[in-house]
């Protein structure tokens, strides 16, 4: 069995110790390919390929759903601080109880006041107990990655309650909203709290406002995995084919459904910029 090295190279004590040694820089990254096809005849050493700089940033992780350490909080204790009512910008009027929002459908949705390009975001969501309708029709809301202009223009996580209610697939619960279903259903019953944690990654624009680089989302339901960095099409209309419009920076929406069931509720939102 092979025995792991512990001696540190010349360059890492350098990185460690000696800020500013006057020997080579430690490397910022990993040899490439193409670094190793230009020194074809090269010996390398396991140093070579180890470096010490930039160090990743501590990260305290959350116990029992709690927030990481570097996380913004979206919707705590505090309410619905961080959130307008999408419609006119005034201040979010949804009934908050102890952390808990409930959706008011006659308000509308709601939408973050900070803009957001990529980011891990975890939402927590409950159908209520005893919840009515059928289909669409049954705890209809959703998570909008980026709310991109008025109403539901947008890229939409459906929320619905999925638990024995049939409705077309790419329309259920965890689905990019009529553009692929979630991989399986993961759904928990009405009166249980659900769990999203979402990786997005925001489309980018030429300056002539065509599209350079599409969204990709990866979504987890109840720690299941339901999108695997699936690629938009575009936003997300309920009538109509996906595309893509040039957009900045934008808020995350939560969706108010005029359906008649029984709103949802929402809980312990939170979410980590992503510059990578
Ligand atoms: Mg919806």
């Amino acid at each position: 069995m092979r025995t792991r090295r512990t001696t540190l190279s010349l360059h890492g004590l350098c990185a460690l110790v000696l800020a500013g040694c006057s020997s080579a820089p430690a490397p910022q990254s990993t040899p490439t390919p193409a670094t190793a096809a230009a020194q074809p005849n090269r010996q390398w050493k396991p140093e070579d390929t180890e470096y010490y700089t930039p160090v990743p940033p501590i990260v305290t992780p959350g116990e029992n759903g709690s927030p990481p350490s570097d996380a913004i909080v979206l919707l705590g204790k505090g309410g619905l601080d961080e959130w307008v009512l999408s419609k006119d910008g005034s201040p979010a009027t949804w009934p908050v109880t102890d952390g808990v929002a409930t959706v008011d459908k006659k308000v509308g949705g709601i939408k973050t006041k900070r803009s957001f390009t990529n980011y891990q975001l975890h939402i927590e969501w409950r159908i209520p107990e005893g919840i009515t309708g059928s289909g669409q029709a049954r705890g209809n809301s959703g998570v909008f990655l980026a709310s991109t202009g008025p109403g539901d223009m947008g890229y939409e996580l459906q929320v619905l309650d999925s638990y024995n209610n049939k409705t077309y697939v790419n329309g259920q619960a965890a689905s990019i909203y009529k553009q692929t279903p979630p991989l399986v259903n993961a759904m928990r019953p009405p009166g249980q709290w659900q769990v999203y944690d979402v990786i997005w990654t925001a489309p980018t624009f030429n300056a002539d406002g065509s599209l350079k680089t599409p969204a990709y989302v990866t979504a987890l339901h109840n720690n299941v995995l339901v999108q695997n960095h699936f690629q938009l099409r575009g936003h997300t209309p309920y009538i109509g084919l996906p595309k893509y419009t040039a957009h900045g920076p934008a808020p995350i929406m939560l969706q108010a459904h005029g359906d008649p069931s029984p709103p949802i509720s929402f809980r312990n939102i939170w979410i980590r910029p992503l510059n990578q």
